[in-house]
């Protein structure tokens, strides 16, 4: 790792947005589809979620170059059984896959008061609270639980030296009346596993607890997670972190019949299953009290005074508002090897430096 990391480079979120979108025209999407690829993989960068932003563009169109990530209408109904509804994604884009897939849900909830969705087979959903606020803007609630198939395995089990299953992330997304909602949207990992990839590319170390190196022994290095041989990532919570990681496993994996990590694993694509709960609060019994008790909730937990190294208590989803504020504000900061492996790209799509600097309006180096 080098001493002194580059600085970063800045890019305000729509001139980021516009790049992303050409690079994924470029790449064979339609206009709707690269727009939506766009929104959520810059909102991920402007939520603070960098893991999940466009620094994933390259490691995509590499999956679409070699036919693991498919273009066009990808998704195909299962299971349609009125509140039940199980989808197959077709290895579709999953920024598209999980946006038609979660209106589907939606309207599913609206008439029957709940849905249950199974996804399967779907390229990389991202950020799965965009899942989670999507649902929330509609005024319904969401749990959605997430595994990962189709790439080595990355966290060890509690107890365990070697990795055996994903960061397998859990969201669960509560509307409110008049204000933002409270997304929890996570990892069961101890971080997400692009996180390390952006710790390696930024050449600093990880903090403690949150990897093994290859012997099973902690480390703080990043690279262990990217340069064979592969080691692993910690659950966080200890066994109950680990836990949840594993039902994840079962109930985004197992129940929808897309299948578990076992026998599953290759570097080739990211291929995610989610089972997603969407109920509609109104009709839950709740419906005249759940907008107040809400509200009487948030008030009580963020009265109690700071502790030390805090200003205040913060709510699920706060810190990603205050994040998407601040980089609104003073662009997205990307790191030099993720921005210099963006620009590769899309010149290998045809695009040349000027345009990329024109789009983005970025100065780019000869
Ligand atoms: P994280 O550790 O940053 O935790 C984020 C959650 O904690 C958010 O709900 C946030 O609002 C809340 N939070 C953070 N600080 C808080 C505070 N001070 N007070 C109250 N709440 C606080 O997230 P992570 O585990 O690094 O995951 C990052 C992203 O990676 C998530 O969006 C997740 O969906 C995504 N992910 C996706 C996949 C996939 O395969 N698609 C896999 C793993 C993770």
């Amino acid at each position: 790792m080098s001493d002194s990391p580059k600085p970063d480079i800045p890019v305000f979120a729509p001139h980021l947005k516009a790049l992303v979108h050409v690079i994924f025209e470029r790449a064979g999407w339609n206009q709707r589809d690269a727009a939506l690829a766009a929104d959520h993989l810059v909102l991920a960068n402007l939520s603070g979620h960098d893991s999940h932003g466009v620094g994933m563009v390259p490691r995509y169109l590499l999956a679409a170059a070699k036919g693991l990530l498919k273009r066009g209408p990808t998704i195909t109904t299962v299971v349609d059984a009125g509140a039940l509804l199980t989808l197959d994604g077709g290895m579709g884009l999953g920024q598209v896959v999980g946006f038609d897939a979660m209106n589907l849900a939606i309207g599913r909830a609206r008439i029957h008061g709940v849905c249950v969705l199974s996804l399967r087979n779907t390229h990389h959903l991202g950020r799965i609270g965009h899942w989670g606020e999507q649902v929330a803007a509609a005024g319904l609630v969401s749990i959605s639980y997430v595994n990962v198939i189709g790439r080595p395995a990355l966290v060890a089990p509690w107890g365990g030296t070697r990795a055996r299953f994903s960061t397998n992330p859990i969201c669960i997304a509560i509307p409110r009346a008049d204000a933002d909602p409270v997304v929890l949207d996570f990892a069961t990992s101890r971080i997400a596993h692009g996180k390390t990839r952006v710790a390696w590319k930024r050449g600093v170390p990880v903090a403690d607890g949150n990897l093994l190196d290859r012997d099973g022994k902690p480390t703080n290095d990043p690279s262990v997670m990217w340069v064979e041989p592969l080691a692993a990532l910690l659950p966080f919570g200890e066994h109950k972190g680990f836990g949840l990681g594993f039902m994840c496993e079962l109930l985004a994996g197992g129940l929808s019949g897309a299948g578990t990590i076992p026998g599953r694993m290759d570097w080739g694509v990211i291929d995610n299953n989610m089972l997603s709960i969407v109920i509609d609060p109104a009709r839950l019994g709740g419906g005249a009290s759940y907008a107040a008790e809400t509200e009487r909730l948030i008030e009580w937990v963020t009265s109690t005074p700071p502790a030390e190294g805090f200003d205040r208590v913060r709510i699920p989803g706060e810190p990603e508002r205050e994040m998407r504020a601040r980089r609104g504000a003073s662009g997205v900061p990307l790191d030099p090897t993720s921005w210099s492996e963006i620009v590769a790209a899309a010149v290998g799509l045809g695009l040349t430096r000027e345009d990329v600097a024109r789009v983005a309006r970025v100065n780019i180096p000869g």
